[in-house]
């Protein structure tokens, strides 16, 4: 075993892993990358297909980034944003005010439940003029709930109470934990948290009220319902209220949730649900730690053709929240930042003298790094830019046509695609989507054998994800999707097809 793996299994804990199932083989140990491809100690080269745990944007070592941030080291590489400013920050955070607010007089598609309603973005919806930076996702979900705790307290005086969705993940910090509702996760860590609500979330493929057979197609596309989850939200909504403490802030993945399943939202679900927190008085607070920065494509479900120019999943239905959480790909891939944008009407309810102590008392060493500033700025340049616009557009058309050579397989239930984001859920028979049991590791089996075929990602339960880099290739596109059809057919023996 190479002298660096041995390093690593004598020293590393490795996050969300069974480190006795790790120490039983060798790991792969990466010590390059280039565009979608990542190469190993041994030589190996593996395709990138979950984009390094969903972060990754244009490709490793992209020149562009790279050089902003060899010119961001040659002048400094951090300095504390606990009083001083600094350039990069200063700059990205103006980009991403004028990034998150759809111009006003600009079509804004929006649908519940029909495909005709435009809506004229940025008049009524809440302006985000103010960035608060941190370093990850959990930690960008730890502001803004702290702030919405805050400025509920402070404006309505009662007990600020949260709602979020049945299967809900938005990180591991214990505030992030408290809003999330895997038990697989969550639950031994009860007795740390405090108690959220939680309201059924569109699981289509799985619904409960969907009378649909199962079909070889997204169960979004087939489904039987009468849009039961939405009234269950409407419901939820109007019990609380009846508690005369109506929710302070109802928290979502926009259009797909990751860590739950990779599941995704029918057309007109989000609209329909803001709309009703919206009723109540509720603020919405939207993780797109996964969905942002282009991550849902160009088109929502392939049923109806957006504006590419949209970055983020919100707005696909129209949305605008309170808040705006940020991680993963704001820095490309390359580096720990997030952000959480609000709004002048929360940031002013934290003005005070300074012996009132109104004072947002939080904050980390790495608050606003120049590093990470300047790598994100490089990003959202190139992500801007018409070539990323037209590499974004052509990924999603060729996920969308490999995917469908998957659907003979009948261990295969659903397949799911939003934009570049796309779970495949694996089934003991398509026919009944009976589900494999976890202990069964049914997921982490193929994955295991997609890198043996020279594919990386990590499954999800029994979803396995694809979620490539935007500089993918058709080629690779078609190498990713061979290779979960090969490991499918290995690891449950259906060599007849
Ligand atoms: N929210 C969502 C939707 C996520 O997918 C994740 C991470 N997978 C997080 C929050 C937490 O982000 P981080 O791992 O950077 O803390």
């Amino acid at each position: 075993m190479p002298p660096l793996a041995q390093l690593d299994r004598q020293f590393v804990w490795h996050p969300f892993t069974q480190m006795r199932d790790w120490l039983k083989r060798e790991p792969v140990v990466i010590v390059a990358g280039k565009g979608a491809v990542l190469h190993d100690i041994r030589g190996r080269e593996y395709l990138d297909a979950n984009s390094s745990i969903w972060t990754n944007l244009h490709g490793h070592n992209h020149s562009k980034i790279n050089a902003a941030i060899q010119r961001q080291l040659k002048k400094i590489a951090h300095s504390s944003a606990l009083g001083l400013a600094n350039e990069p920050a200063s700059i990205l955070a103006a980009k991403l005010v004028q990034m998150t607010n759809p111009k006003v007089g600009r079509a804004v598609p929006s649908a519940p439940f029909s495909h005709t309603h435009v809506r004229r973005g940025g008049d009524t919806a809440p302006y985000l003029g103010k960035v608060f930076f941190s370093d990850n996702g959990s930690t960008a979900l730890e502001v803004a709930l702290k702030l919405a705790y805050e400025f509920t307290r402070r404006t309505r005086a009662a007990e600020p109470k949260f709602l979020s969705l049945e299967g809900a993940y938005h990180g591991d910090t214990v505030g992030a934990v408290s809003l999330g509702h895997i038990d697989l996760f969550h639950k031994s860590y009860s007795g740390l948290l405090f108690k959220t609500d939680r309201v059924m979330s569109p699981y289509c493929y799985r619904c409960p009220f969907n009378r649909a057979k199962p079909e070889h197609a997204d169960a979004r596309e087939y489904r039987k319902c009468s849009w039961e989850c939405a009234g269950l939200v409407e419901k939820k909504f109007a019990m609380q209220k009846r508690k005369g403490n109506s929710y302070a802030a109802f928290i979502f993945e926009p259009l797909i949730q990751g860590a739950a399943g990779m599941i995704p939202q029918p057309p007109g679900w989000l609209r329909r649900v803001t709309e009703i927190a919206r009723s109540h008085g509720a603020l919405l607070i939207a993780d797109e730690v996964m969905t942002g920065f282009g991550r849902t494509g160009s088109s929502d479900f392939g049923l109806r053709t957006l504006d590419c120019g949209l970055l983020f999943a919100s707005h696909h239905e129209g949305v605008q929240p309170d808040f705006l959480c940020l991680a993963k790909g704001l820095t490309g891939g390359y580096l720990p930042m997030a952000a959480t944008l609000t709004t002048q009407k929360v940031f002013d309810v934290f003005l005070g003298e300074y012996d009132e102590f109104k004072t947002f008392f939080h904050g980390h060493s790495y608050t606003a790094n120049q590093l990470g500033a300047a790598a994100a700025r490089a990003s959202l340049d190139i992500l801007q830019g018409k070539q990323s616009i037209r590499a974004r557009q052509n990924l999603e058309k060729n996920l969308r046509d490999e995917l469908q050579t998957l659907w003979p397989l009948p261990n295969v239930g659903d397949i799911r695609q939003v934009g570049l984001i796309a779970g495949v859920e694996l089934v003991r028979d398509w026919r009944t989507r009976k589900p494999f049991d976890l202990r069964e590791c049914a997921g982490i089996r193929v994955c295991e054998a997609m890198a043996r075929r020279g594919v990386l990602t990590r499954p999800v339960g029994n979803v396995i994800v694809l979620m490539p880099p935007y500089c993918t290739n058709p080629k690779q596109v078609r190498k990713m999707v061979r290779a979960v059809f090969d490991s499918v057919r290995e690891v449950f023996s259906q060599r007849s097809l």
